[in-house]
């Protein structure tokens, strides 16, 4: 029940990012559940992307910020921790569950950072939506990394790239031993990996495998979407996302047609544990053969 309500609202934001589908208003109550992960950082899971954010003496640093639609909610949720101000929000990337909240947060004061292409890619789909937020976008971008020295933690914000999106981040908290992955970590489940958005196979797995190496035993590892994670979740999905990506191209090189490797359901051994709502078995196998497509045009 628990696991349809975390990715469920991921669901609606990435068909309202992707078709500009018209999603129903959800109207059931959300369940908040924060984690006190220690050093003053919090996993605050709700609907869309989960959020981290950081307490102290110097005031609350925000990762991330849902939906607009729960936007209050995620504030009243925050300030049972901490009611000092909001300085700073990073948005791990544009995807609308994950910077829903922006302009709601910078009425509060904080200003929002995030890598270069997520504002650009928030100011596109802000102006085919016809509804420009400028509030809403980050006001400090950067291309490769920046660095808050902020509560007492060093806090690292860099960029991977071509992963999930062409703007994600990683926000890793040194001290702490935490690291807040965005969509480049989908817990225990086929990931979706935004191919229009400039994202792909080969920087999902390389990313994967390049976070699970800076990270050790004792790293908490914030996802996207899912429940807290370690270093040997990141190594074992990208064991698996390889193999299915061999195993699509097995047919590929056999020169079949999408839908007819669709129909041969090449994913079949690891749909059962890991395909979900969105990803489903069929999306995974179609992602990896147009990657694959993708890739062969640009050689
Ligand atoms: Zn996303």
């Amino acid at each position: 029940m628990k696991k349809t309500l975390f990715y469920g609202g991921f669901a609606a934001a990435a068909a309202l990012a992707v078709s500009g589908a018209v999603v129903a208003q959800q109207t059931q109550e959300i369940t908040y559940t924060t984690a006190d992960l220690g050093s003053g950082v919090y996993m605050l899971i709700g609907a869309g992307g989960n959020i981290g954010f950081s307490v102290g003496d110097d005031g609350i640093f925000v990762i991330d910020d849902q939906f607009d639609r729960n936007a209050e909610g995620v504030l009243t949720e925050i300030r049972k921790i901490s009611d000092k101000p909001i300085f700073f929000v990073a948005n791990t990337h544009w995807h609308g569950d994950h910077t829903g909240g922006n302009a709601k947060m910078a009425d509060e004061g904080a200003l929002i950072v995030a890598h270069d292409n997520v504002r650009k890619r928030m100011k596109t789909a802000q102006s085919i939506k016809g509804e420009l937020m400028p509030t809403a976008l980050p006001v400090i971008t950067f291309s490769d990394s920046s660095t808050f020295h902020w509560n007492g933690q060093t806090i690292h914000a860099f960029h991977q790239p071509n992963a999930h999106t062409d703007g994600d981040t990683m926000i890793h908290f040194k001290e702490a031993n935490i690291i807040h992955m965005g969509d480049t970590l989908f817990a225990g489940r086929y990931p979706y990996i935004d191919l229009k958005s400039g994202g792909t196979v080969d920087g999902y797995i390389a990313n994967l495998e390049s976070v699970a190496a800076m990270a050790d035993a004792e790293t908490k590892i914030i996802p996207g979407h899912g429940p807290l994670s370690t270093a040997d979740d990141l190594t074992a999905l990208a064991v698996v996302l390889k193999d299915a990506k061999a195993l699509v191209k097995e047919l590929v090189d056999k020169g079949m047609s999408e839908d007819d490797i669709v129909a041969a359901d090449p994913l079949k051994a690891y749909n059962e544990k890991y395909a979900w709502g969105f990803i489903t078995g069929e999306r995974m196998t179609r992602t990896l053969v147009q990657d694959m497509a993708a890739k062969a045009t640009d050689e």
